[in-house]
């Protein structure tokens, strides 16, 4: 190993989110620390225009930013340009592939995940991490009839949005899209926005109990629409456009045909197998065979019998924490989802190791009200409040778990309706002990609340509901609210001064 360069007080690996946050709060705590952020590529992911909405929730863009604009903000830092190779826990140092050796007296790593792929080095199956692989997929996209999209969480429910022009098919393991983010009712509220292109006239209907209305099992359900106004972003090859939040937005999703959209979706089931033309023509089981082979380049075989030709495959089946280059020769304790596991103070089980965002597993003992899911606000809360941990340590100060870690609280947008998920939105964790009133409008808006013992516990709030702060506080406050029940979501009781 090299000698090593210098040692920094602070070390900061990966330029995310969380990383970013981390060197931005560390620096402003800390004004003269001596921060180094080594990263792979040489643009950082910044947040902007940070909007607290309530007390836990949060809107923000992300941006694509030279690393210059950090290194000019803040004279103490030093961003190194290359990628970890490996760490020594022992000797207190990190080496980057270019060779070099740095030092440091606390490290954060933050290096992200990465998608499951399907396959390996398959060049038909592509996952959607970064800029580059969503413009791989854009490219790729413009030649395409058909695609599968194999997945059901946020990424795959954006795509099969927003893709026009080519055929989906979708395939997801649940007996429900959205699974992720929601149950069968939010999914069969949200599914006519895969058909239809004209919201219906809103007809109120209040459901006061839960029911669970699913497709049969192994069923296939197809939605076809045709978009008249589309809407066409900038550039994606222009500066500035970023893979945030709103990722796609800067990126046409079209295939080769104009303006419609497709989609069918396979629901229950997983891949048994990606083929290509030839080896399906050598497939000595002739049901494998879908009528038109040897058109398409590759095939994928379902588990629920079914063979598809397509163009391509896009694997959306979740993230695998980036851990590999720290791992060789040190002890990390690893969480059963692979991350790298951290206690209430984002500190790994080496010492002096912090991580935060995608790469590490919140192994705390959680707020009854909170669950880990990897997304941008969880990787901008962790990477900031793992600096004010490291500073709190640093400066001998004691610091407690912070509020943000209460109640599980995010803001988004699925097929073009605002989404808010507060708490225990999908009764994680609650088993049979709980209690859901729902009030649906058809294409207008869905609310759903989770109820234990009385208690606000979780919503799903579709739609323009207004009804975000209120449940909030209910959430927080833990009220007894039995003696309210149903009217709880009465559409004609304005609830915000009923609670007041
Ligand atoms: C297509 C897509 C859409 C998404 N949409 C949403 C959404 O709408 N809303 C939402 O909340 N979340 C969304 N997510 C999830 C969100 O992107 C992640 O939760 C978030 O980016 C995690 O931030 P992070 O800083 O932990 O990791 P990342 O943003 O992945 O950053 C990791 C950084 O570490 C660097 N790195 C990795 N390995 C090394 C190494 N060995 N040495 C040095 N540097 C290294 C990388 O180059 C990168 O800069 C989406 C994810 C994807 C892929």
């Amino acid at each position: 190993m090299a000698d090593k360069e210098k040692t920094f007080q602070f070390v900061i690996v990966g330029g995310g989110i969380a990383g970013v946050t981390c060197v931005e709060q560390l620096s402003s705590q800390l004004p003269s620390a001596d921060v180094a952020l080594i990263t792979a590529g040489p643009h950082i992911k910044a947040v902007t225009n940070y909007k607290q909405v309530s007390k836990t929730l949060e809107e923000f863009d992300v941006e694509e930013q030279p690393s210059s604009v950090l290194e000019e903000k803040f004279p103490n830092l030093t961003v190194i340009h290359s990628a970890v190779r490996s760490l020594n826990t022992n000797s207190h140092t990190v080496e980057t592939v270019d060779g070099r050796v740095f030092g440091y007296k606390n490290l954060c790593i933050c290096s992200g995940a990465r998608p499951k792929l399907l396959a390996q080095d398959n060049p038909y199956v592509l996952g959607i991490r970064d800029t580059d692989s969503a413009q791989e997929f854009q490219k790729r996209l413009s030649k395409a009839q058909r695609i599968v999209i194999v997945g059901n969480g946020g990424i795959a429910l954006e795509l099969v949005y927003e893709v026009e022009g080519c055929e989906v098919i979708w395939a997801v393991k649940d007996k429900a899209i959205g699974n992720t983010f929601f149950d069968a009712g939010a999914a069969q509220f949200l599914i006519p926005s895969l058909e239809a292109e004209k919201p219906e006239a809103a007809a109120p209907c209040k459901r006061p109990r839960y029911t669970t209305e699913e497709p049969a099992s192994g069923a296939a359900q197809t939605f076809t629409a045709d978009r008249t106004s589309r809407r066409h972003g900038s550039d994606p090859t222009e500066p500035g456009s970023a893979l945030g939040p709103d990722w796609h937005e800067g990126i046409v999703l079209q295939g080769v045909e104009q303006g419609s959209r497709r989609v069918s979706v396979e629901y229950q089931c997983e891949v048994e197998k990606v083929f290509t033309s030839e080896e399906l023509l050598n497939s000595p089981q002739q049901t494998l065979r879908p009528e038109s082979v040897g058109s398409w380049p590759v095939y994928i075989q379902l588990t629920n019998g079914k063979t598809f030709g397509c163009d391509f495959v896009v694997s959306a089946t979740g993230v695998m924490p980036n851990t590999e280059p720290f791992l060789h020769g040190n002890a990390f304790a690893i969480a059963d989802d692979g991350g790298l596991q951290v206690d209430d103070h984002m500190m790994t089980s080496e010492p002096n190791v912090y991580a935060a965002g995608d790469v590490c597993t919140a192994c705390w003992e959680h707020s009854p009200l909170w669950q880990q899911m990897r997304l941008w606000t969880q990787a901008r809360q962790m990477g900031w409040y793992a600096s004010r941990c490291m500073a709190a340590r640093v400066l001998s100060e004691p610091i407690e778990l912070d509020f943000c870690f209460e109640l599980f609280s995010h803001v988004t947008k699925f097929f073009n309706y605002k989404v808010v998920l507060l708490g225990k939105f999908n009764g994680q964790g609650l088993g049979p002990d709980h209690e859901l009133l729902v009030r649906c409008t058809k294409g207008h808006e869905y609310v759903k609340v989770v109820l234990s013992h009385g208690r606000m516990v979780g919503a799903v709030l579709i739609g323009e509901t207004d009804l975000e702060e209120t449940f909030e506080n209910l959430i927080l406050n833990q009220m007894d609210l039995t003696a309210y029940g149903e009217e709880l979501l009465n559409p004609n009781i304005d609830i915000e001064d009923y609670f007041d």
